[in-house]
């Protein structure tokens, strides 16, 4: 073997994707990034999902630094098949078209489909032309495939079946995050489980009809005393957040008039001890 074969080999072995030595059949969800909230934070990513169906990444929401987080979990960011968005807040969104564009420069050279609200589309296009000095200098220089032909944004509109392919079945539900409007949940079912992603949502009968009988449901968890405390006063005019200091304290119904909406739940333990917003995974059945 001379040099350039060894260097050849042996770049083989370290570029290898996981993914592509595992041979059995499987699905597995990998929580990219579990801190809500617009803001960077030191040890936490931006919301984003993978769902891995053997060699195929399905990603949901494309909050900063997804692309960086798929390369931290081993997931080749070549796989990557179809994004889901659930909704245009900035955390959900943010790296949406760097997503596409980083997995090209990484060597994705097959389609990739997006769905999500309106302006999805527009988007996509806007990022495309914002990123044509680097598109076009790739393409010529490095001998890269061109990238607008193999992306193909969808705008949803409405609940229903949004995708299938040999791997998995893809259903939307609307969910209520106002003012985003429309806002979506979505479920996988794969061959192997059903995961379900609910996005940020305030109660929502379409999403627990959605979960009904999945196996895992990925739901975003919020408490910010103060913000917490607008919401209700917005809500449940007749209940109060017993902390003007922003200290946490126990919800307080408040002359609650009969017949009228209960409050949330008060805060548990976990999220008294410094939590201000998460991800919460719970199963929904054994299988
Ligand atoms: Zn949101």
């Amino acid at each position: 073997m001379n040099r350039r074969q060894f260097l050849g080999s042996t770049a083989a072995l370290v570029a290898a994707p996981r993914l592509v030595r595992r041979k059995r059949r499987s699905t597995r969800l990998v929580l990219l990034g579990t801190a809500g909230g617009p803001r960077p934070h030191v040890t936490r990513a931006a919301p984003a999902q993978a769902i891995v169906i053997d060699d195929a990444v399905y990603v949901v929401d494309c909050g900063n630094g997804v692309a960086r987080q798929l390369v931290l979990a081993n997931l080749p960011l070549r796989a990557v098949r179809h994004i889901f968005i659930t909704h245009h807040h900035s955390d959900h969104n943010a790296d949406y078209g760097n997503l596409i564009l980083l997995a090209w420069a990484a060597g994705l050279r097959t389609r990739v489909d997006s769905w999500g609200p309106p302006p999805l589309a527009r988007m996509t296009d806007l990022f495309f032309e914002m990123s044509t000095t680097d598109i076009r200098a790739r393409t010529v220089d490095e001998g890269r495939v061109p990238l607008r032909p193999l992306v193909h944004p969808h705008d949803m509109r409405v609940a229903g079946p949004v995708m299938h392919d040999e791997n998995v079945r893809v259903t939307a539900a609307l969910v209520h995050h106002p003012p985003m409007v429309p806002a979506f949940a979505y479920r996988f079912d794969t061959a192997h489980r059903s995961i379900v992603v609910s996005g940020d949502t305030t109660p929502s009968e379409n999403l627990v009809a959605l979960a009904r009988n999945a196996d895992v449901l990925v739901h975003e968890a919020l408490f910010d005393a103060a913000a917490v405390g607008r919401l209700v006063a917005l809500q449940w005019p007749r209940h109060c957040w017993e902390g003007p200091d922003g200290a946490v304290r126990p919800w307080r119904p408040c002359a609650r008039p009969k017949g009228s909406v209960p409050p949330p739940n008060e805060p548990d333990e976990t999220l008294r001890n410094g939590l201000r917003r998460d991800t919460l995974t719970s199963p929904g059945r054994d299988k």
